[in-house]
């Protein structure tokens, strides 16, 4: 299984491997395999064009190994938007589907299995939140699923806000929220399994609850719901559109003790004209007056972002624009991409394109900037205490055992490098003393609760030493 593209993405693959595990599939290794599952995403291009290469080498693998009977499916957001004419190009793919039709692909790929001539296609879009059988809340069928410290778990599907650069609402359909009691059994299954720390998922989190499919619990109340789950001990959601950030879940970074104190929120662009242009629907001293509500509410709360370089008609004026904003919000990082057209947007049919060298000109200015301002960030961590969620082995060279010396033995502490993230997302990679992990199963470290302090800052990550006994 090949997963490209956002954190829902990757959820949903989780869960279909977990179901297809539970069916009696095995994973294997490329080489190996008899079912290729591509889980794609094409919310730019270049995203895209890497799905189909990543198709063409399952293709080129498969016919010099005479693989005939190979059976590859293809989902997400490129299946959605290319369908059939994806099956035609890629004659092996016989399975498509959609972000509405993940719970279904577990039965048909074991239909597929079984029979070599079958076609299956889950493109169309359904009513409600479909809810994929998930083993981890099937009682009995718990055992034998790995579950990690930090998971992911998908509330709504599919979005309403048709920003105009945007291809989601076309290939994840209307926005459908989840119904509260299957996320909370979600959560309390994870929980139970070891999580304890969930990321909520979704296109627009803020709007939870807004539609006619879930059960009228709103996302603030969601969140309240999630705090009480035993075990959990940390929550944080992602994406945010600043339009439906309610005050009821700003007021929540200030008084809602799970609640991590960090938020993407994506600006897109700093210049009002292009904001309208891209139908974001708000303007910059709107999403200013957010921005300090939540610092109100939460001081110290670090901000991410999204910004769109080169959107069609952004002057020299407006880039400059998004530069200042940048300055004024002091973002802890910020995911920059240059515009790219997507088919079926009405920013494909806008005028005045911006020229690539033009748009990658200002994307790496812009990166600069932010990389900086990010590394000053870190600096100012250095000299703190923190507490870290322990999520596995470091892979920072300089905190790895020398090759040839003692390592302790698995199971973690005891002279080996571990990496885990603060409340405020930062990475801090940390050497436990010896015998750390004495309390804990065979796991080690991992799910551990580590004090630390923060010694040093490299570009994106943090280096700490432990503070004081882990829990
Ligand atoms: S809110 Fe996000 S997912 Fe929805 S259309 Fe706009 S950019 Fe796309």
């Amino acid at each position: 299984m090949r997963t490209f593209g956002c954190r829902m993405n990757a959820a949903d693959s989780d869960r279909l491997a977990r179901a297809l595990t539970a069916r009696g599939f095995q994973e294997s290794s490329f080489e190996d395999a008899g079912i290729y599952i591509v889980n794609t995403c094409s919310v730019r291009d270049k995203p895209e064009q890497k799905v189909y290469s990543e198709l063409g080498r399952i293709a080129e693998y498969c016919k010099a190994q005479k693989k005939k009977d190979a059976l590859v499916c293809v989902g997400g957001c490129v299946a959605a938007q290319a369908g059939e004419k994806l099956a035609e190009r890629f004659p092996q793919v016989r399975l498509l589907f959609g972000g509405d039709g993940i719970a279904r692909a577990p039965e048909a790929i074991s239909r597929l299995a079984e029979d070599p001539r079958l076609r299956i296609s889950l493109l169309e879009f359904s009513e409600t939140y479909e809810e994929p059988f998930d083993p981890l809340c099937a009682p009995g069928l718990r055992d034998g699923f790995d579950v990690a410290p930090s998971v992911f778990v998908n509330i709504m599907q599919g979005c309403d806000n048709y920003c105009a650069y945007c291809i989601v609402p076309f290939t994840r359909g209307r926005r459908k929220s989840r119904k509260a009691a299957a996320i909370l059994g979600e959560c309390r299954s994870l929980a139970e399994r070891g999580a304890r720390e969930i990321t909520l998922l979704g296109q627009n989190v803020n709007a939870y609850g807004l539609d006619d499919c879930g059960d009228g619990t709103s996302f603030a109340e969601l969140l309240r719901a999630l705090s009480a789950v035993p075990g959990l001990l940390r929550l944080r959601f992602v994406t945010s559109h600043p339009k439906d950030l309610s005050p009821e879940v700003t007021a929540q970074f200030g008084d809602n003790p799970a609640l991590c104190p960090r938020l993407h929120l994506p600006l897109q662009s700093g210049s009002d004209r292009i904001l309208k242009a891209m139908g974001r629907r708000y303007d910059t001293a709107a999403y200013l007056d957010l921005t300090e509500r939540l610092r109100k509410a939460r001081p110290d709360i670090a901000l991410t972002t999204d910004v769109i370089v080169g959107f069609p008609g952004e002057t020299d004026e407006d880039f400059e624009d998004s530069m200042r904003m940048l300055g004024r919000v002091g973002f802890a990082s910020a995911f920059s991409f240059v515009y790219s057209d997507r088919p079926g947007t009405r920013a494909a049919g806008f005028p005045d394109k911006i020229s690539r060298p033009l748009a990658l000109e200002r994307l790496a200015r812009l990166q600069d900037y932010q990389e900086k301002a990010g590394e000053r960030l870190l600096r100012s961590r250095i000299g703190t205490a923190d507490v870290i969620l322990l999520e596995g082995r470091s892979r920072m060279p300089e905190l790895l055992p020398a090759p040839g010396a003692c390592a302790a033995p698995s199971g973690g502490g005891g002279g080996e490098a571990w990496t885990g993230r603060t409340p405020h997302g930062f990475i801090v990679n940390v050497v436990p003393e010896k015998g750390s992990d004495a309390p804990f199963a065979e796991g080690g470290l991992r799910g551990a609760m580590l004090p630390v302090r923060i010694e040093s800052a490299a570009r994106r990550s943090l280096k700490g030493v432990q503070a004081g006994r882990p829990w």
